[in-house]
């Protein structure tokens, strides 16, 4: 990726050609994808190497003994090292896993059994994803651990002052979200990570929403661990990743054992394989981490630099646009936020809201979008959920005003 081609602006016109479903149509209108937040869309580049691995390249891997194998072998380890190299990790800290739901329960269930005990404090945030909350609330009822919450301020901010007042002896460590999947709020993980170090806790920074949008540095953000999922960044589903610090993660047991994950097996006693390879029981999905391998070759080549800035200017532009619709109250305004727009309409229900723009063929979500201890903090059942990606257009988003407007007028 060259300097040169960094300063270029983005050619959305020629991205949006290289992502097949972007053409189809729903209901008789073209589909006009606003749920990126859920899950992003595949290009081709991603869809083909997979093809093409599982065609003609596809054997198991990690067993070495025939040519194939040991091609399949190394396609997959150059995968992880293309991820690692991706956030700025060695290739022996990354763990594949299902998915960042799968990673949180990792460490909550190997480091946390291991680590927490009666008295300990765990701080998660008001803000997070169920997936970041009910892990820890079930391994601190298994070691009487106590879990506490950093709240959120109106704009959609976490109160900092009342991190450091939370903070303590006690704590052992902070899980937060990098970028909430409903707010958009970029939360200062430095500062998160420095402020619970400071107290000797550990941290794990969720990143499913931050790793589509910016360019994530894990060793800059200097967190213990660091989580996403592979199909909100344009690559396959069943497959997530697991960051974790070297002495960190050789310090864990393993999560789910069987094959592959040992070093030696009797009945009496079996002694486990270094990370990553003791977190990566059984076979692993080949053919996905190819896959996740291309995305993140094919985001290198867009270049986050420049997604980052189409991506602001496609949210400042929704953030106008919709400000316009009576009724409309965002959820959500921190400044410096990502590209996704959580709003109310009156008195509508979001599931109306998201019915009648289907019938135009624009997809957004209508829900809680699995985080509702912030729907009761906002005191709002549920939202509507627009999230963009460096795919999508100013006509996208001025469909959606429009639909938004016609739902207001059949409702009222
Ligand atoms: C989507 C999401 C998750 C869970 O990701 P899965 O791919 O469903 O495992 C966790 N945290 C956040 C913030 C998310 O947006």
């Amino acid at each position: 990726m060259s300097v040169i081609m960094e300063k270029e602006a983005l050619d959305v016109k020629k991205i949006r050609a290289g992502f097949p479903e972007l053409l189809r149509s729903v209901n008789a209108y073209p589909l006009v994808y606003l749920d990126n937040a859920a899950t992003g869309l595949k290009p081709s580049a991603v869809i083909e190497r997979m093809r093409a691995f599982d065609m003609l390249e596809y054997a198991t891997v990690r067993r070495g003994s025939y040519k194939i194998g040991e091609e399949a072998t190394e396609q997959f380890e150059l995968a992880r090292a293309d991820v690692a190299r991706f956030i700025n990790a060695n290739p022996g800290e990354v763990v594949f896993t299902s998915g960042a739901t799968q990673s949180i329960n990792l460490v909550a269930s190997s480091w946390g059994r291991k680590f927490l005990k009666e008295g300990d404090e765990v701080l998660v945030s008001a803000m997070e994803h169920h997936a970041n909350i009910v892990p820890w609330q079930m391994v601190c009822a298994e070691t009487g651990a106590k879990l506490r919450v950093i709240p959120v301020d109106d704009t959609g901010e976490l109160v900092m002052d009342e991190y450091a007042r939370l903070l303590g002896p006690r704590t052992k460590i902070v899980a937060v979200t990098h970028v909430s999947n409903v707010l958009g709020t970029v939360n200062p993980v430095r500062d998160i990570t420095a402020m619970a170090h400071g107290e000797g806790a550990r941290v794990l920074i969720d990143g499913a929403q931050a790793i589509p949008h910016m360019k994530v540095d894990v060793r800059g953000i200097d967190c213990d661990f660091y989580v996403f999922s592979s199909h909100k960044l344009y690559g396959p589903t069943g497959l997530g990743v697991l960051y974790g610090k070297a002495d960190v993660l050789e310090s864990m047991p393993p999560y789910v054992t069987g094959g592959d994950m040992i070093e030696r097996v009797t009945f009496e006693k079996t002694t486990f394989r270094k990370a990553p390879a003791r977190f990566e029981a059984g076979t692993p999905p080949v053919t996905q981490v190819i896959g996740l391998g291309e995305a993140v070759r094919y985001i290198q080549r867009v270049g986050l630099g420049r997604i980052e800035e189409y991506e602001r200017e496609l949210l400042e532009y929704g953030e106008r646009t919709l400000s316009a619709i009576p009724g409309i109250r965002f959820i959500g305004t921190a400044p410096g936020k990502a590209s996704i727009i959580s709003f109310t309409l009156g008195d509508i229900h979001p599931h109306d809201i998201v019915t009648a723009l289907d019938h135009h063929g624009v997809a957004v979500r209508g829900g809680h979008h699995c985080a509702q201890p912030l729907m009761d903090r906002f005191g709002v059942p549920a939202t509507v959920r627009a999230s963009f990606a460096f795919y999508n257009t100013f006509a996208d988003i001025a469909t959606l005003a429009e639909g938004l407007r016609e739902v207001v007028e059949v409702f009222s």
